[in-house]
């Protein structure tokens, strides 16, 4: 029960090793090995499970071999709130830390322009709020998600209930269909249950 053992590449060891992680949580080792394999999963997990580098880790094992003229986002993390967007941008720079792989914010209160100039570098992955994300592609003819491989929805529930439905399903809508998606929620409720057939594919269902 080790994060070698998950076949991580030396980068993330490194960094998992630098963050003090010696051995992965329970969601860590059951979402690792299954989002390595390019399924799509929804995960009952809360904060505190070890559920953000539970979908990084992956994640950025798949950037890493990713073809090098693909200049894009590759990847979208829509979360509820500023916070945990916040939080989760500074967990993957972290994990992201012996890589070149470029991770960028996109939220409401930070300058408009700063964050459209960051988009147009192309950063890999990109974490954002489902509103503010929505403005920059729907203003940018430079910005969009035609080559984008991993969705992840955090924190459903609450995406949810503070009202981004609409905003979510557009989003979805502006993503390749052949991609791989990963939901988390504390709660499954039905709204969630219809997210889940919406968004996801053939979804495996994890808890911790
Ligand atoms: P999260 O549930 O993603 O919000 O993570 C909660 C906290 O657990 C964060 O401070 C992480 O840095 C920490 N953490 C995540 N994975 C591990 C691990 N395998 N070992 C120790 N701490 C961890």
């Amino acid at each position: 029960n080790s994060f070698i053992e998950l076949n991580l590449s030396r980068p993330l060891l490194r960094a998992c090793e630098a963050l003090g992680y010696v051995k992965p949580t329970p969601i860590q080792a059951a979402c690792i090995p299954l989002a390595l394999s390019g399924r799509d999963i929804c995960g009952s997990a809360i904060t505190g499970s070890g559920k953000t580098a539970a979908f990084a880790l992956p994640t950025l094992e798949r950037l890493l071999f990713r073809p090098k003229r693909v200049q894009a986002i590759r990847v979208l993390i829509l979360t509820p709130t500023r916070e945990l967007a916040v939080q989760v941008h500074s967990m993957i720079e972290k994990l992201a830390q012996f890589t070149d792989i470029r991770c960028c914010l996109i939220v409401g209160g930070l300058s408009s322009k700063v964050q459209q100039a960051a988009l147009r570098t192309m950063p890999d992955i990109v974490v954002a709020t489902p509103g503010r994300m929505i403005d920059h592609l729907r203003n940018s003819m430079s910005v969009d998600l035609d080559d984008l491989a991993v969705m992840i929805l955090d924190e459903a529930d609450r995406l949810l209930e503070l009202g981004f439905s609409a905003e979510i399903q557009e989003l979805v809508r502006l993503c390749p269909k052949r991609r791989q998606t990963m939901l988390f929620s504390a709660t499954m409720t039905e709204e969630v249950d219809e997210l889940i057939k919406l968004s996801l594919s053939k979804p495996l269902r994890l808890s911790a």
